[in-house]
């Protein structure tokens, strides 16, 4: 089996020649427990609350889809199929992939007259980029949630795209965000949600010590956390 990511899906290829689309959702997680078949052990994992699919491998291995929110989503294609799910074929290129640079994000961005949080946040645009790291990097780069996409100058869209990969990267770093139940691989809690400059922060003063605080808005059913007076 090879696994490989595209976007916030995992892809299993399987040796069947087939394909396992998984996406956690929210709060969704793989629990992996080995048993050896024929060996004495106390006693094979029992289901949990909220295993939704369990998988049992040959050599006595269990992989349960555990989530409790019921934000995943599971299918299985035939692996030449996969880019033309209806999940994978309208996605954008990967932020840290080679296909997506300046030139890209200021053509993409062109035609879309809705607002530049909401533009970061189409997958169609930028594949995989979340609502969180979206408020970071139009924070990072004085630009507000509000601004209409096609109306920011070539040299705005461009400051965008290192400021997408610095906080990709240094999200990756810190092992993701947890968001209250949320795991790493290994069961830890990521810690990056302790590096946030504006997101879940409303009401709080602005880093920048610009005498503002940060204020939060409601975009396309998401939520905008911002400083006024530093994003413009
Ligand atoms: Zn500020």
């Amino acid at each position: 089996m090879l696994l490989r990511r595209r976007s916030k899906y995992i892809l299993a290829d399987l040796d069947s020649g087939e394909t396992l689309i998984i996406h956690l959702g929210m709060s969704g997680r793989m629990q992996i427990d080995h048993t050896t078949p024929g060996q004495f052990h106390h006693s094979p994992p029992v289901a949990q609350k909220h295993d939704h699919v369990v998988f049992h491998m040959e050599d006595g291995t269990r992989i349960a889809f555990n989530d409790a929110r019921r934000f995943g989503a599971m299918d299985l294609v035939q692996t030449s199929a996969v880019e033309q799910h209806w999940l994978i074929d309208k996605l954008g290129p990967e932020p840290l992939g080679n296909q997506f640079d300046e030139s890209y994000l200021i053509d993409a961005l062109k035609k879309k007259s809705s607002p530049i949080k909401s533009a970061l946040l189409d997958q169609r645009v930028i594949a995989g980029l979340g609502n969180i790291y979206v408020c970071e990097v139009l924070f990072r780069t004085g630009i507000s949630p509000k601004r209409k996409a096609s109306n920011l100058n070539a040299s705005r869209i461009e400051s965008l795209v290192p400021a997408i990969r610095d906080v990709l990267n240094e999200a990756i770093e810190s092992g993701g965000s947890s968001l209250r139940d949320h795991r790493q691989t290994n069961g830890e809690l990521g810690y990056f949600q302790h590096q946030f400059a504006v997101y879940d922060r409303e009401g709080e003063a602005c880093q920048n010590e610009c005498g503002s605080k940060i204020f939060r808005i409601v975009q396309s059913g998401r939520s905008s956390f911002y400083c006024p007076k530093c994003q413009r």
